[in-house]
């Protein structure tokens, strides 16, 4: 018999605590199942409020989602021009595909989670690669929205001068709405009449409605435990606050059989077979392409002084007992640029370790820019990011929502390097975060009561201003 063909063993928490649910056809999606051959389970567990309430969603998602009667209903009432009387109990709230894969990730689990709370069906923007990227995450239906849906063309142009926005809805004072859908715009650029999407007597108002559509670029969670009305659930819920993108991006995000086979060949080629593993996410923002010394300089320092990788010697007879089996770390780096790759690796080619620990340093891809139309691309950015997942200890970059996927995916409180400043490394070069929450970069400041502004850092202890971002928002 042949012995490769021999079927792996999965380990029997296979469901993550029953976070994922039964019935899909394995061989379709082999990460939904076999994400613990390469990984820790889940670092915590979920409360079993969240385990309900992820089963009677995706009864709802099978009773309301594409192709059903109450979809086509729902679909009539779009076409109207005015707010129909909904008569149909079936809402939905349509995510459209915008900006970074990183970026979307995190809005995926924002949008999906305020699905949740508000008992909407949330349907996906394929965009241009969405189902290359992810398997379907809800039994016998699909979440994808169908190719012809009414407003798909509008999706690209909506922005924040939308008339169809609400905001502009608020402007024009027109309470009931004039149209049969609300277009949400939560991007960075929104204005303070878009933020009152995160106030009370506004979410009644959108309830109304059971079209909304979606777009943005944020993690917009943490503005969500601020709002009244779902304090309690969300409480219920994650009884764990710095565990919800972890939760949320575990039961959503399997990638898809080919990302799959970039993950699993790479990581049995040179990750499994360590005694530690180290992942290293580097993400310059800065005009200038790079590599930087003072970037370089940063990602050594911290991973010195932090004792995350080990000292290397000049001395080329270092002292240490040649009957101990050295102990290997591989090191995986990711990196728009091959440069600071390459330094990493040369550095500990060329010199010992003073602790005679032997060190790899792997980086699977240098695409030079960012090229999120491309499909390879974005690709290779997923296996990345869940490749970096699966490390013991994490070291991300400012900003980056990319590292956020991976810290949050992994359960890892990652090391943040801080941003540089003038081609500057700051001192330190970085710093443990406080949680694996992802930030939400673009926070309200306001107090929806008192109609003033507020530091929406400092109302409950559980949201915080970040480590990477002062004026962002993150659980802890
Ligand atoms: P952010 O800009 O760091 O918040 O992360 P996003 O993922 O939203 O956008 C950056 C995009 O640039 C990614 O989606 C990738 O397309 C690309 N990118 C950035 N860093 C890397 C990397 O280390 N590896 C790969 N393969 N792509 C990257």
């Amino acid at each position: 018999e042949d012995e490769l063909a021999q079927p792996v063993e999965v380990p029997n928490d296979k469901l993550l605590g029953d976070l994922l649910p039964i019935g899909f056809d394995e061989k379709s999606c082999l990460s939904r199942y076999q994400s613990l051959l390469y990984r820790r389970g889940l670092s915590r567990k979920p409360s079993s409020h969240l385990i309900s309430k992820l089963r009677s969603y995706e009864a709802l998602h099978k009773r309301c989602g594409p192709h059903t009667d109450p979809y086509n209903k729902a679909l009539e009432n779009l076409k109207k021009s005015a707010t129909a009387n909904s008569t149909t109990d079936c809402k939905y709230l349509v995510w459209i595909s915008f900006s970074g894969l990183g970026n979307r990730i995190l809005t995926l689990a924002s949008a999906f989670l305020y699905a949740l709370l508000t008992d909407r069906v949330l349907l996906v923007d394929s965009g241009k690669d969405i189902p290359d990227l992810f398997c379907e995450p809800f039994p016998e239906s699909s979440w994808l929205l169908p190719s012809d849906f009414p407003l798909t063309e509008k999706f690209n142009g909506f922005n924040q001068k939308s008339n169809e926005s609400y905001g502009n809805l608020l402007k024009r004072n027109s309470s009931s709405g004039d149209l049969s859908y609300t277009y949400l715009h939560l991007v960075h650029d929104y204005d303070d009449k878009d933020k009152l999407f995160f106030c009370n007597q506004d979410q009644e108002h959108l309830q109304k409605n059971q079209w909304l559509i979606m777009k943005t670029d944020n993690y917009f969670i943490p503005s969500l435990f601020l709002i009244p009305s779902f304090e309690k659930e969300l409480h219920s819920l994650f009884p764990d606050k710095e565990a919800v993108f972890h939760f949320l991006g575990r039961y959503l995000f399997h990638p898809t059989n080919s990302v799959w086979g970039l993950i699993s060949r790479y990581y049995q080629s040179y990750l499994s077979n360590a005694d530690v593993r180290i992942g290293i996410q580097i993400r310059v923002f800065d005009a200038k392409s790079g590599p930087f010394k003072h970037v370089l300089d940063q990602i050594l320092s911290c991973t010195m002084k932090e004792d995350i990788l080990p000292q290397i010697t000049k001395n080329q007879e270092p002292e240490f007992d040649r009957s101990v089996k050295p102990k290997t770390v591989a090191v995986l780096m990711t990196s728009l640029s091959g440069g600071y790759f390459e330094e990493v690796r040369n550095m500990y080619w060329e010199n010992p370790t003073k602790n005679g620990d032997l060190i790899g340093v792997y980086q699977p891809s240098y695409e030079g820019y960012q090229q999120n139309e491309k499909r390879n691309h974005n690709r290779k950015a997923w296996a990345e990011m869940y490749l970096l997942s699966l490390t013991d200890k994490l070291v991300t970059s400012s900003w980056s929502t990319f590292g956020y996927v991976a810290q949050g995916l992994g359960g890892l409180r990652p090391w943040i390097l801080y941003k540089p400043e003038n081609l500057t490394a700051p001192d330190p070069p970085c710093g443990r975060a406080v949680s694996m929450e992802p930030c939400f970069h673009a926070p309200p400041f306001y107090d929806c009561k008192l109609r003033r502004g507020v530091d929406t850092g400092a109302i409950v202890p559980h949201v915080k201003h970040c480590e990477d971002m002062s004026w962002g928002l993150k659980l802890v």
